[in-house]
């Protein structure tokens, strides 16, 4: 069967997610995300590979930029077909999309200006990747799937939708193609989460596949148990409350926002912190917190419950929403120690940097990192221990205290991926570790084949595997 899948992000690198699969003379893209990391982001400015046009469909697994982040700039180039992801996720990305958009507006402005005042000629032009007119564009193609349902592209193609447990909405992919009387089913995992998580549905186990593409964001380690991070975010808080600084933790603003709010207000209920204002400054946490309200079909049992009762598990006394700028700057005013959630989540733009700029030199201050540090990010750096990092053009001495947590990772660890794959009851013809830092991609490839003897490989940029 002439099938064949060709990685054209997230292959020895984190972000990027977009996979090409060809067969029958059908063209089928799984995610359609950006490299966020600073040394590939060029790529996310190359044309694509294939005419946008001779694409029939792209399947989205979640709305996370890094999966979704590239759709407006391949609609513009003349993508027409229809964009299938579950209804959470069509309703989130819309959200994610604008946002990414205004902010590329915004930095291609900024650069403008600098680039001007300090007299420079840059190489690239100072326009956005994307607008948000062009973000706009690609909603009307957004096509909601129920999970499990199958849905039928080009000729032989048969695509389904299954839990992944890492955000609101988000799904592991079966792509099943007939060719004949021969079948292949390809499963790609995704973003996985973790089984047991508290929120979202667990993870979907499959019996049987030809291929899969598997992630391996933190394929290298093992999470803290959930009570330990509960008590390092206690102890954290704790401590900047008695020294009178302010505690800023960067987030995401699809999950991880939501599941801070979670656990904070576990905290109050259990009296384990003092009663902080919370701020959740970002207009689009905001947004996508009501969306987690209004799903509460996606949740698991416990809180499902809680909604049903009326109790948002988001929610408390004491927590702010934050929307406009304005209010956003007064927070710097305020006496005395307060929680601020803000975005982005790895500190590469948004008002977290505002905050980062009046709090990163307080030694009574800290930063609190709940999620997934990309390399060449000012988050990676600050996490990573620099004494001085630049924000917004200018260098600042870190004297705040840094903590860092993997506890919340909505990725699956190694011991939940290895448990994943051993859910396969026969050996795959092949398996690709994508999603991961090349060492720790390779590292867990090769550990898998070790324990399975299966085929598995780390593909490259770029690089086409026959799917025979
Ligand atoms: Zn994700």
């Amino acid at each position: 069967m002439p099938l064949k899948i060709t990685f054209l992000g997230a292959a020895r690198c984190v972000t990027g997610s977009r996979y090409l699969v060809e067969g029958n003379g059908t063209r089928v893209l799984v995610d359609c995300g950006l490299h966020q990391e600073r040394p590939h982001r060029e790529r996310d400015w190359a044309p694509f590979p294939v005419r946008p046009d001779s694409i029939d469909a792209i399947l989205l697994t979640h709305a996370h930029l890094d999966h979704s982040g590239l759709l407006p700039k391949l609609v513009r180039e003349g993508f027409r077909g229809p964009v299938y992801c579950t209804m959470a996720t069509r309703e989130i990305v819309q959200i994610i999309l604008l946002d990414a958009a205004s902010l590329q507006e915004e930095d291609a402005e900024f650069k403008k200006n600098r680039h001007k005042r300090e007299g420079r000629t840059v190489a690239h032009p100072e326009i956005p990747l994307y607008t948000e007119f062009d973000a706009r564009a690609c909603f009307p193609q957004l096509t909601a799937v129920d999970y499990g349902q199958p849905v039928a592209i080009g000729d032989g193609f048969e695509a389904a939708f299954f839990d992944a447990g890492h955000t609101l909405g988000s799904a592991m992919v079966r792509l099943k193609v007939r060719d004949g009387g021969e079948e292949r089913a390809i499963v790609f995992s995704g973003d996985m989460g973790r089984p047991g998580k508290p929120i979202l549905r667990d993870p979907t186990n499959f019996r049987e596949a030809d291929y899969i593409v598997v992630e391996s964001t933190y394929a290298d380690r093992l999470h803290e148990p959930e009570e330990q991070t509960i008590a390092k975010l206690a102890e954290a808080i704790n401590w900047t409350a008695r020294a009178g600084g302010n505690i800023l933790i960067p987030s995401f603003a699809l999950e991880r926002s939501q599941e801070v709010l979670y656990y904070l207000n576990r905290l109050l209920l259990q009296s384990a912190i003092p009663h902080l204002a919370v701020f959740l400054d970002s207009p689009m946490a905001i947004s996508i917190t009501e969306l987690f309200e209004q799903h509460p079909e996606l949740m698991d049992e416990e809180t499902r419950a809680l909604l049903r009762a009326g109790r948002s598990p988001f929610d408390f006394a004491g927590l702010h929403l934050v929307r406009t700028v304005d209010e956003s700057k007064a927070i710097n005013h305020i006496g005395g120690t307060v929680i601020i959630i803000a975005g982005s989540g790895m500190c590469t733009g948004g008002r977290i940097k505002h905050h980062l700029v009046a709090n990163i030199s307080r030694p009574n201050s800290s930063v609190l990192f709940v999620g997934f540090q990309a390399n060449g990010t000012l988050g990676r750096e600050i996490a990573g221990g620099s004494p001085e990092v630049r924000i917004l053009g200018k260098d600042y001495p870190v004297h705040a205290r840094i903590v860092q947590f993997t506890g919340f990772s909505g990725h699956a660890d190694q011991n939940q991926l290895f448990d994943w794959l051993g859910r396969f009851e026969k050996a795959p013809r092949g398996v690709f570790v994508t999603h991961g830092e090349e060492t720790v991609s390779e590292h867990f490839a090769g550990m898998v084949t070790e324990r399975t003897g299966w085929r598995v490989s780390v593909p490259d940029y770029g690089e086409t595997a026959e799917l025979d």
